[in-house]
């Protein structure tokens, strides 16, 4: 399937570019504390949280596709601008929204959308990663609650949120079959938040740790067999952070065109030199093929239940190509790439994480070989 941008989505990118151009301030590094929720309030302001949940809940009931350009645009200035969006959007807030019940998202959605209320996941374990349906925590019902006992690992903003959807065991088979998700508020008893711990970009990720945590029934969001329905949603994650990466590739190749255009060397204006223009041309080649990837994943949505091969080659062309042209365009600023006086060193260590995070370049590979080849392959074998 193909795609073209609808006068409504360019009319989106559009106003996205000029907001981010006239209100966000460019970034070095994530915002934090009192800069974040002031950046959230400003956001929700001017409409941008929340954009694809309905719009009785406060949002803007908006398709995924136009939700990756408003993404791509703010994260070409401010990313946690753009990070916020997905969040509040199409990433976890959806969990809410896809699978929730009417009373939870009247209770979550409205304040998340107002910038005021922040949503983690926690799906990941210290032993379950890639493999993510190795995950030990249990929730086990009691009256009217249900027990959670074990631990999440890497959870991103884990330190910020107010909440968290968090993958659990419902049942003892030992299959897949039994994960399903129930969202966790701070404060819960039994229930405790890890250190925050800064990773190589500057973002800050939390343990989370559940012993013995009294989680009430109201907050499960699927019990048993959903786990295609809880990876179905988790998509919009995937995309949202590769519509991140693409921003943040994006801002890093504009800013080295013109200082190639600017810098001289021998006499005369770096850009001026062959193995030069060979890079910006190559740089220019991986842009384009990982926006028409991202945008045809994007526009190949049917509701929540992405189709997974279009996903996968688009997170793995946007992670690889953003690793080669952040690279690529620090070294064009020779020293001052490496130094902390320009953003280019950033950018580098932004996008290395989408390699990893949302599920590693290495087992997309496999589930594209996978899907090629019409073959199951067993990791356990
Ligand atoms: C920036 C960032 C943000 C994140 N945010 C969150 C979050 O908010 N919530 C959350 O729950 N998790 C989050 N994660 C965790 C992320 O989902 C995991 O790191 C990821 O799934 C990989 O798991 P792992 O780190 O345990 O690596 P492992 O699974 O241990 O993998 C180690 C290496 O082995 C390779 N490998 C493993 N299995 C295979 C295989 N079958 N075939 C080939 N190679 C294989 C991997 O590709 C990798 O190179 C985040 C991670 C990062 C980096």
């Amino acid at each position: 399937m193909g795609y073209e941008l609808t006068a409504e989505q360019l009319e989106w990118q559009a106003v996205a570019r000029e907001f981010a151009s006239r209100k966000l301030t460019p970034a070095k590094h994530w915002l934090e504390g009192e800069d974040f929720w002031k950046n959230a309030e400003m956001l929700s302001e001017h409409g941008f949280l929340g954009i694809t949940l309905p719009e009785e809940y406060g949002g803007m009931n908006l398709d995924l596709f136009s939700a990756m350009l408003i993404i791509e645009e703010l994260c070409k200035v401010c990313p946690t601008s753009g990070r916020m969006v997905y969040h509040t959007g199409p990433g976890i807030a959806n969990f809410i929204n896809h699978l929730g019940t009417p009373e939870q998202k009247s209770k979550y959605l409205p304040k998340i959308a107002a910038g005021k209320y922040y949503v983690a996941l926690g799906m990941s374990e210290p032993d379950a990663g890639s493999a993510a349906t190795d995950l030990k925590t249990t929730a086990v019902e009691s009256g009217d609650y249900y027990k959670l006992n074990g631990s999440k690992i890497f959870v991103s903003e884990g330190h910020l949120a107010d909440a968290f959807v968090v993958y659990a065991r419902f049942g003892n088979s030992g299959k897949p079959s039994d994960i399903g998700a129930i969202l966790v508020e701070r404060g819960t008893p039994g229930f405790s938040v890890g250190v925050a711990e800064e990773n190589m970009s500057g973002e800050y990720q939390t343990a989370l740790y559940f012993d013995e945590a009294l989680v009430p029934k109201e907050n499960v969001l699927v019990t048993k067999n959903a786990f295609k329905a809880l990876m179905g949603v988790y998509n919009g994650v995937r995309l949202g952070y590769a519509a991140q990466t693409l921003g943040i590739a994006q801002a890093a190749f504009d800013r080295t065109c013109q200082y190639v255009k600017e810098r001289r060397q021998f006499g005369k204006e770096i850009c001026e030199f062959q193995g030069v223009q060979w890079m910006i041309a190559d740089m220019y080649l991986q842009l384009e093929a990982a926006r028409t990837l991202l945008y045809k994943a994007a526009a190949e949505v049917l509701d929540s239940a992405i189709d997974k091969t279009s996903v996968s080659i688009a997170k793995v062309y946007v992670a690889e190509a953003a690793k080669k042209i952040t690279d690529d365009c620090l070294q064009l600023h020779g020293g001052y790439g490496f130094s902390r006086e320009y953003p280019l060193e950033w950018y580098y260590r932004c996008v290395r994480a989408a390699s990893i995070a949302g599920g590693t370049v290495q087992v997309h590979k496999t589930m594209l070989a996978a899907a090629v080849l019409q073959r199951k392959f067993d990791q356990r074998k």
